[in-house]
């Protein structure tokens, strides 16, 4: 029998190989993409997941530079630190990890990158032409879902798409790229009635929540194509937010946590650099 899991891991491999390719023809060219990436504060999870996007980098030929700010910094400084970076010509694409310090002003840090460099699309400028169907950096998870979906060889054209979560870094936006490929959408979010009536009726179901294993197999349609975003730590494991070893019984497709969607946004953010640096010349 087929395997009906999608191997975000391989899909991954798979996209690298090209994009290095494409790395190797720029810099015949001599032309070299670099990526920055910023971290403020010593949280693990962070930490984890800015080493793995710099050995993304190394790995396929990007240039790349982490800066690793201590939890003092302020705004000020920090605003200071992506200004040096926008003029910075070795920098196509800059990255702020989030969460930021409480006391540091997210949306401000964002906006304050410049909308050419912001290649996790965080940007108001590429959120709003994103909105309105301009091109645009797409943010990366949301583009990773949509990408891991259409390697399945199912189209979304027609589908209903149930999205739980609706936060602007990853429901709002793939739900928004689920529509532009012509999918009926539903959104689901912490007020909503009758959750798992609604997510029953999804031909495929995103779920971005960060609520370990909420998505369980009585709330899925037979032979729903199922993408977990949720990354949760429970007792040392990383879990999704969709009970994997129920729901993949169901689910015609469905991603692993890890090894699903968590790949797939690096090598996103992998090809948003490249488009970056691209642009640039
Ligand atoms: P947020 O916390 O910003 O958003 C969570 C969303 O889930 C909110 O819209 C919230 O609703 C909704 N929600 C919360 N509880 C419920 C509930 N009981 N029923 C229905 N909806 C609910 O999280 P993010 O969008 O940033 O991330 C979601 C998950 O994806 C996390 O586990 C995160 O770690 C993971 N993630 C994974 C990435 C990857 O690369 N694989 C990248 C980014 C995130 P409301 O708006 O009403 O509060």
């Amino acid at each position: 029998m087929m395997s009906n899991i999608i191997d975000g891991k391989q899909v991954s491999l798979e996209i690298r190989d090209s994009l290095t390719e494409e790395v190797k023809k720029l810099q015949k060219q001599d032309i070299q993409p670099g990526l920055a990436v910023v971290i403020v504060g010593s949280d693990p999870a962070s930490q984890t997941y800015v080493r793995a996007k710099a050995k993304a980098c190394n790995n396929i030929g990007i240039y790349s530079e982490v800066y690793e700010l201590p939890e003092e910094i302020t705004e000020q400084q920090l605003l200071e630190k992506i200004d040096e970076l926008n003029s910075d010509m070795r920098i196509h694409g800059i990255l702020v990890q989030l969460p930021l310090p409480k006391d540091i002003n997210e949306q401000a840090v964002i906006e304050r990158i410049s909308a050419d460099k912001d290649v996790d699309g965080f940007h108001i400028l590429n959120a709003g032409k994103l909105l309105v169907g301009q091109d645009s950096y797409l943010p990366c998870t949301p583009a990773g879902c949509i990408e891991l979906i259409k390697r399945t060889g199912e189209t979304l054209e027609g589908k209903h798409v149930v999205v739980i979560g609706r936060s602007n870094i990853v429901g709002k936006p793939v739900a928004l790229l689920s529509l532009y490929e012509n999918a009926t959408v539903t959104i689901c979010h912490s007020r909503t009635q009758n959750l798992a009536e609604i997510v029953k009726q999804g031909d495929i179901v995103i779920a971005a929540v960060g609520r370990p294993k909420m998505i369980t197999a009585d709330m899925v349609k037979d032979g729903a194509i199922v993408i977990d975003v949720g990354i949760n730590r429970v007792d040392g494991k990383l879990v999704g937010d969709v009970d994997f070893e129920q729901v993949k019984d169901k689910a015609s497709f469905i991603t692993p946590v890890p090894g699903g969607v968590g790949p797939m946004t690096i090598t996103m953010l992998l090809q948003n650099t490249i488009v970056a640096c691209k642009k640039s010349v």
